[in-house]
């Protein structure tokens, strides 16, 4: 903790980035849906640093009260079981809407919640922001464009998705949450920003929840062959989660309306990735070959020039820094999941 001409500046960790405590005419009181998940959780943290008022709005489906556990009891923090499908009032500057499932056998357990979740949800939120006059922000995903055509993606790519397979309800969700946030910018006047997330892990991922990086670590720490879907030659750029709070912490205080990708360009195939943590863990675990899930995108990597132009960011962690974090916390999860 340092503090310059009353100006105080949190450093947690090397993996962390410092974070300014603001003044109090800067703080706002801010609304995140989702907030017990896995991105929401660090948002949570990053803006109850900087000193705002912070209303979780969670249903659990695939967040955990253990994830924000650490705030409860503080004047700034509010914590509310509910689901966006229902409406909610509050009254709120900013509302950052990640409410969502976001892992394929999570969205894929009950395709109608999933679209009910974006549609509704999304529809509840705008209304909630158009009469509260607060700036909402969708986080959106790189799912958008589907099995892509061009390479790597920008956000004027329009994508190519499946509308009736086992991805759809995700996709296609979130692809209707954007047009309802930019019908409602249109008719509504609301002030509106959507970031399109790229594969994103750190801490806090759910070990069970199916996705690749916390299903090789996990495996990998349990001696278990890591399991890889199709021929292994699928790409994806993974981000560490605080570059992309950061990233979404500028999007919403920026004047930029239009989509803006995030993610860390650094592109591996999974067999890569599969052997990158062998070599951390342990070179002794297995690969054992599964079939290859339907509609999986071949190749996946962000175009990050937009979101350097008009945010003036980057990621500041390599993957490398990222996984060791979350190798880390993972060691710390198995003596307890
Ligand atoms: P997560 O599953 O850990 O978090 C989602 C949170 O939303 C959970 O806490 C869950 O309980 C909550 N939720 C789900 N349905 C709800 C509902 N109907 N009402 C209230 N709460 C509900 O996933 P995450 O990785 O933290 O993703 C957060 C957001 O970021 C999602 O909108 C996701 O689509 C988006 N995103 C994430 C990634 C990624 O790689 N992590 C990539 C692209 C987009
Ligand atoms: N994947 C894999 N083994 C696993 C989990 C996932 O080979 O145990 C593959 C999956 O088929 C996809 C990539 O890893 O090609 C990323 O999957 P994830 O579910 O993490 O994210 P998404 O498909 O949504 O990008």
């Amino acid at each position: 903790l340092d503090t310059d001409d009353g100006i105080i500046t949190y450093h947690a960790a090397k993996t962390y980035p410092p974070v300014k405590l603001l003044r109090s005419t800067e703080q706002k009181r801010i609304l995140i849906t989702g907030g017990a998940g896995f991105v929401g959780s660090h948002l949570v943290d990053r803006l109850m640093l900087m000193g705002h008022s912070v209303t979780v709005l969670d249903n659990m489906y695939t967040g955990n009260r253990r994830n924000v556990e650490h705030w409860i009891g503080h004047p700034n923090f509010q914590l509310v079981n509910g689901d966006v499908v229902d409406p909610f009032a509050i009254e709120v500057d900013q509302i950052y809407h990640l409410a969502c499932p976001a892992s394929p056998p999570h969205y894929q357990k009950n395709p109608v919640k999933t679209i009910k979740t974006s549609m509704y949800g999304t529809h509840n939120m705008l209304g909630l922001a158009k009469r509260t006059g607060a700036r909402f922000l969708l986080t959106s995903t790189s799912e958008v464009y589907g099995d892509p055509e061009v390479h790597p993606q920008k956000e004027t790519y329009w994508g190519n998705v499946n509308p009736i397979g086992p991805r759809a309800c995700y996709d296609e969700g979130k692809r209707v949450a954007e047009a309802l946030t930019y019908a409602y910018e249109e008719y509504d006047g609301v002030q509106v920003r959507v970031a399109r997330i790229f594969n994103t892990f750190g801490p806090r991922m759910n070990a069970y929840d199916g996705r690749v990086v916390s299903n090789f670590i996990v495996q990998a720490l349990r001696g278990q062959p890591l399991t890889i879907y199709g021929d292994g030659q699928q790409t994806r750029s993974f981000q560490y989660v605080h570059d992309l709070v950061d990233g979404l912490i500028l999007l919403m205080n920026g004047n930029f309306t239009e989509p803006v990708n995030l993610g860390n360009p650094e592109e591996h195939t999974i067999r890569d990735f599969a052997d990158i943590i062998r070599e951390k863990i342990s070179t002794d675990v297995e690969i054992q070959s599964l079939p290859p899930t339907k509609d999986d995108p071949k190749r996946r990597r962000p175009d990050i020039h937009r979101a350097d132009e008009v945010l003036g960011w980057q990621p500041r962690f390599s993957m490398h820094q990222g996984i060791e974090e979350t190798v880390d916390y993972f060691r710390g999860q198995l003596q307890v999941i």
